[in-house]
């Protein structure tokens, strides 16, 4: 067996199945990739992939590179270290240090300098220095490369680490129409990249978060384990990311002509729960609810109270776009009691200080004789009337969208589905062109802020996504585009000769018919090996044993477990046929 290249030898490749499953692994993926030997934790949230892994990784990679080529993306490799002056000139140092998401360190004259946790500052830096005239565009650069982030909580395995693969890409426009084109471009590339995986994917409306921008979509691998929400209407085809969703306002009983309003006494009564049991008749949606949020901005930090409908629930993630914030977290118990004099659960807008300034949700305009807390412990108030009893706060839109709650198009009730994001495409327009000074010359030679585009894939999340939704109780389940092979040939004893010659006959014969075959060709009992396949999921498996001699074969699809003997002849046609060939 001279002739066969070492790699496609399962004896030569470092294979660890293991038999328990690790401890830490909570999600499938995690447990399986971590069973099968495929990825080996070094630390919290950094993994080494064997050579199995690697392969499927190169795999996804190598889908990712045809299909961006084919929208006449250039690949490039950018700098890992970056140099902290770039990310002051784009005004993102502050907020993505006090998130405390960068490594940071220095270099021996003390620079400061962090390892890429995204690259619009290092591509924007290497486009201007290019690109001078109009002419040139479009410009879309993306780099395959280990991204960095030091994660809150880095868990699931691959799905969330703290370095990670990562696809970037970034386009350079002259104007928006361009940039729509491009985006679009994009899109449909991203669209084709989950299809060629077997991924059961939908795209949704996003938040655009610490990047910035104008429009963005998120591609959502629907599966259970998934950390991300989404509402979606089949009538309408809406569909959001619950951090950005909208929906239709549910009714709610309002108060009537304004009354005059009441201060009651209302001892350990602090939830809407709690205080629907006090006064009954009012209903939650009759009720305001009022939080204390910290707040921090790029030079200051401050309290401020935010109004609720009391049957609906704040969006912190809205609540920080509002502000402008670089961050925002519920106050603690000590800074309700200064801004409001009172304990957790009492806080209101009447009598609130001043200096603390007041916004309300949008559930709550022309709302009258509300319930509140009465910033006074033990006591609340009745018939507030906003503008009246209290400042006129300003109103936005803060809520969170629920499923059952109208889709903002079509008003049929949206539907809840959880997510694993492994792709997001974003518009940014001239947010970092503008404040880099990344110019061209338009067709009057006069200089133009570049209008961009930045596009991310989950190169090692993508993988671990799949095997989330394809898996079973014995193991992977791998889609056959980005399995570590599609077909292993296995001699079930490598002592006799007749299974040797024949399954490396079948392997031959199947290289040369295009197939990515192994042969697995490791002195392990047949039992260990059924088992090492079903968990390392490959998609087609040929056994080759006792009836080796008579020509036949053990032919299994591991999608089902689907076991049947075939002829050595009709081999090949089997496989193809099995992988849709
Ligand atoms: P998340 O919301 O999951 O933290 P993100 O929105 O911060 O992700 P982007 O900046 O949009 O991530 O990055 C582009 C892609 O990189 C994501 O869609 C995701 O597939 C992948 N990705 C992001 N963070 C991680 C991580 N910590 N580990 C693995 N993959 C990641
Ligand atoms: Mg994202």
């Amino acid at each position: 067996m001279a002739t066969l290249p070492a790699q496609m030898r399962l004896s030569q490749i470092l294979i660890s199945t293991l038999r328990e499953d690790p401890a830490d692994a909570e999600i499938p993926s995690h447990r399986l990739l971590a069973r099968a030997g495929l990825i080996v934790k070094i630390a919290a949230g950094v993994y080494t992939y064997a050579p199995l892994m690697w392969r499927v990784v190169q795999k996804f990679a190598q889908i990712v590179r045809e299909e961006l080529n084919r929208e006449g993306a250039n690949e490039v490799m950018l700098p890992i270290i970056q140099p902290k002056e770039l990310w002051v000139a784009s005004g993102r140092w502050d907020r993505y240090v006090n998130d405390g998401i960068m490594f940071t360190l220095k270099d021996r004259k003390g620079t400061e300098m962090c390892l890429g946790p995204t690259h619009e500052e290092v591509m924007t830096t290497y486009v201007n220095a290019q690109v001078n005239s109009y002419k040139q565009m479009p410009v879309n650069c993306y780099q395959i490369q280990d991204k960095f982030r030091d994660e809150i909580r880095p868990r699931f395995g691959l799905m969330r680490g703290r370095e990670f693969i990562m696809m970037d890409a970034y386009s350079f426009d002259a104007d928006v129409a361009a940039l729509d084109a491009a985006y679009q471009k994009m899109r449909n590339a991203y669209c084709r990249i989950f299809e060629r995986c077997g991924l059961d994917y939908t795209v949704v409306q996003a938040d655009s978060g610490a990047i910035g921008g104008a429009g963005s979509e998120e591609f959502m691998v629907i599966a259970d384990s998934g950390e991300d929400s989404i509402l979606y209407c089949q009538q309408s085809g809406y569909a959001a990311n619950v951090e950005k969703a909208a929906s239709k306002l549910p009714d709610a009983p309002n108060g009537g002509e304004p009354k005059k309003m009441e201060r009651h006494a209302t001892p350990d009564v602090k939830t809407v729960a709690q205080l629907q049991a006090f006064f009954p008749g009012w209903e939650a949606g009759r009720m305001a609810k009022t939080l204390l949020y910290h707040v921090t901005w790029k030079a200051k930090v401050k309290v401020i109270a935010v109004m609720m409908r009391g049957d609906l629930e704040i969006n912190e993630v809205k609540l920080t776009n509002t502000l402008d914030a670089l961050s925002v977290r519920l106050a603690t118990d000590d800074e309700i009691k200064a801004a409001t004099g009172a304990e957790t659960g009492f806080a209101g807008p009447v009598g609130l200080r001043d200096d603390v300034p007041l916004i309300a949700d949008e559930s709550l305009r022309d709302r009258t004789n509300l319930l509140c807390g009465g910033n006074e412990s033990g006591f609340h108030c009745l018939n507030v009337n906003l503008g009246v009893d209290c400042r006129m706060p300003s109103f936005k839109d803060l809520r969170t969208a629920r499923a059952g709650e109208g889709c903002p198009i079509s008003g049929h009730p949206l539907q809840q589905a959880r997510g694993i994001e492994v792709g997001h495409i974003f518009k940014l327009g001239i947010k970092y062109s503008k404040a880099m000074s990344a110019t061209f010359m338009d067709q009057q030679g006069k200089p133009q802020p570049f209008v961009m585009g930045c596009y991310g894939i989950g190169v090692s999340r993508t993988p671990a996504a799949a095997v989330e939704q394809h898996h079973d109780e014995k193991g992977i389940v791998w889609p056959a585009s980005i399995a570590p092979f599609e077909c292993v040939v296995a001699m079930l004893d490598p002592k006799r000769d007749e299974q040797v010659v024949l399954a490396e006959q079948i392997y031959q014969k199947l290289k040369a018919a295009g197939v990515d075959a192994c042969l697995d060709d490791r002195p392990l009992s047949p039992g260990a090996k059924f088992k090492d396949h079903e968990l390392l999921g490959f998609p087609v498996q040929i056994f080759v044993g006792r009836r080796a001699a008579e020509g036949f074969t053990e032919f299994l699809l591991r999608r089902g477990m689907q076991k049947s003997e075939v002829a050595v002849a009709d081999l090949t046609a089997q496989v193809l046929a099995a992988l849709g060939r």
